[in-house]
């Protein structure tokens, strides 16, 4: 066991993190990031190419946080005096809706699925960050087992987008085209990502898009006063950095394994402050 779990283990025996969620974590908001969803472990597949929670480790999370958390839609996650925890879902693997969102159903749970809009028309043609980790596994990306590539890398196409934005517990938001870092990018790129990732997704859903993740929770000021004035409603980074308002900077935890004394410690309100149950919507 690694030292910092040893303490977490040993936190969570002493019954810490209870005593720190019943004190400062039952009484706000949180937001958790999950990205794709394996249908399976893979024993003959390096670990670091996997994603990082098949559907029995989501099933677990999500069991071991109904018995402590309300799951909020967007809309009760905005309704003042609600508490509960939100779901999202980064850069719209298909792995995430045909694997996800059947245990989402089991919990009745709500989820925003963040789409990155340059695999929809291809799904086949990968992220960079996943071509990169297929690369490495397999050499050649022709070598993938389509099998495995339908698990891990395929984005989701523009027919599951659509049924995505259908399903009662799914709503659908933008994570630009390219999935960039943003704050590298030159003005006309951010328009571009922020705008027309929007537009192509309101094209294939007929519906909105409203919310808006920050690629690798990178932003700075004048990333965020892009996405507020492309008109998106809230948006979501992962570490905030106080440059705007929290509805345009919301914090998200993710979590990567199912383990009680990591969930406890991740999800009692010291790693991560809850939100106030007074956010609101195109607040800026
Ligand atoms: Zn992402």
């Amino acid at each position: 066991m690694k030292y910092q779990n040893f303490i977490t283990h040993a936190l969570w025996k002493m019954k810490f993190f209870e005593w720190v969620s019943n004190t400062i974590g039952k009484n706000g908001k949180f937001v958790l990031v999950f990205h794709g969803i394996a249908s399976r472990y893979y024993f003959d597949v390096e670990k670091d190419i996997q994603p990082t929670l098949t559907t029995t480790a989501l099933d677990e999370i999500l069991g071991w946080l109904e018995k402590r958390f309300d799951f909020l839609s967007p809309n009760d996650f905005f309704s003042v005096g609600k508490t509960g925890v939100l779901l999202t879902f980064d850069d719209g693997l298909a792995s995430t809706f045909i694997n996800g969102v059947p245990i989402l159903e089991k919990y009745n749970a709500p989820a925003i699925i963040f789409v990155t809009t340059q695999h929809v028309a291809e799904p086949q043609n990968w992220l960079s960050d996943y071509r990169r980790r297929a690369i490495k596994q397999w050499g050649n990306l022709k070598n993938v087992p389509s099998n495995i590539a339908a698990d891990f890398f395929n984005g989701m196409s523009e027919e599951l987008v659509s049924q995505a934005s259908h399903h009662p517990l799914v709503t659908v938001g933008s994570h630009t085209i390219n999935h960039p870092f943003l704050t590298n990018c030159t003005p006309e790129q951010i328009e571009k990502e922020v705008s027309e990732s929007k537009k192509y997704l309101e094209e294939i859903t007929g519906k909105p898009v409203e919310y808006f993740a920050y690629p690798a929770g990178d932003y700075d000021r004048t990333v965020a006063e892009y996405v507020i004035n492309t008109g998106y409603r809230a948006a979501f980074a992962v570490d905030p950095r106080g440059l705007t308002s929290i509805t345009f900077e919301i914090p998200r935890i993710g979590l990567y394994q199912y383990d009680e004394a990591y969930l406890s410690m991740k999800m009692c309100g010291l790693y991560r402050k809850p939100i106030g149950s007074d956010i609101k919507l195109g607040e800026i």
